[in-house]
């Protein structure tokens, strides 16, 4: 088992692999470059978004990595000043173009706007059909939200990229997700890389000879959730995807899910000034 055949499947079959990279806000020419490595390095899935602007260096990236298309994972995002129907519509194109990609593997909305969020996913459903992209979803989507938008929904979302950590373990919404068949996938997965002096993670760092990211990568895997570290350094990039040849017990497991103390480091959805 590696980064390229560690999958999960999506409800529609699509499949989804298990770690990848995230590019929150890597600017110029470092979105380039750290693509190329974690492409190199045996990566098959990147996160993107319109909001990070760095969709052209992404695509150039994937399109000089030598790696097929259909090999590749590639996921952006609409953003809150493009959500409704139509501006869903275009901000999708204008994507697409960014990336210079005639299609990408799962396109989600970035943060559940209020009055809002269900106009872009009736968007969402016409992309999907049109097969320009191959899986939708929502991001930052609490169980109210998510039970909201299925009401309308004609699709139910296909994955929920939430902020998800050993501090904030998310068990709510991954149980509720969990019942809907929608994959979790982790964003900030690394808590920011703010808290690897944990002791917990020291400990458990020290016992299989792994680094405090290795150990919250594994931790993530070994729970089904989708996790996305974001590096943009070659070597950093290789640590955190190397965690394949190690297990965690479920003694290890507990004691990670033990650390949740609710906190988080990002906005909480319902407070977010949109
Ligand atoms: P992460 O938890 O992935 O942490 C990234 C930070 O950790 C960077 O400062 C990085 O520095 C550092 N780091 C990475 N690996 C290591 C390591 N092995 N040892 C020490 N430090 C390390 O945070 P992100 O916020 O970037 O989240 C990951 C991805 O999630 C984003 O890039 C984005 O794609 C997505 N995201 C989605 C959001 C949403 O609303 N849907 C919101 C925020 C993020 P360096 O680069 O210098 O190595």
């Amino acid at each position: 088992m590696g980064l390229a055949n560690s999958v999960q499947t999506l409800h529609n079959g699509v499949k989804i692999p298990s770690v990848g990279l995230g590019v929150y806000k890597i600017e110029g020419n470092g979105v380039y470059d750290a693509v190329k490595s974690a492409i190199d390095l045996g990566y098959r899935h990147i996160d993107t978004a319109s909001f990070y602007e760095n969709e052209e260096g992404v695509g150039r990236a994937v399109k000089d990595s030598g790696v097929e298309r259909e090999e590749l994972f590639i996921t952006t995002k609409v953003w809150n000043d493009q959500q409704g129907y139509e501006n869903t519509m275009e901000a999708f194109d204008l994507s697409l173009n960014k990336l210079g990609l005639d299609y990408v593997d799962l396109y989600l909305v970035h943060w559940p706007v209020p009055g809002k969020y269900k106009e872009t996913w009736k968007a969402l459903e016409d992309i999907y059909r049109s097969g320009k992209a191959k899986a939708i979803g929502v991001s930052n989507f609490l169980p109210h939200h998510l039970e909201d938008l299925l009401k309308s929904a004609e699709i139910k979302p296909m994955a929920n990229q939430i902020e998800l950590h050993p501090q904030l373990s998310q068990l709510e919404t991954r149980e509720y997700c969990k019942k809907h068949d929608i994959i979790v996938e982790a964003w900030a997965p690394l808590g920011k890389a703010s808290y690897f002096d944990h002791p917990v993670l020291q400990q458990l760092s020290e016992k299989h000879g792994k680094t405090p990211a290795q150990i919250i990568v594994r931790w993530d895997y070994q729970h089904g959730i989708v996790t996305i570290p974001k590096s943009t350094k070659a070597e950093r990039q290789k640590e955190n995807a190397d965690i394949f040849d190690f297990e965690l017990s479920g003694e290890d497991m507990e004691l990670i899910d033990g650390m949740n103390e609710d906190k988080r480091i990002g906005a909480h959805p319902d407070k977010f000034n949109y």
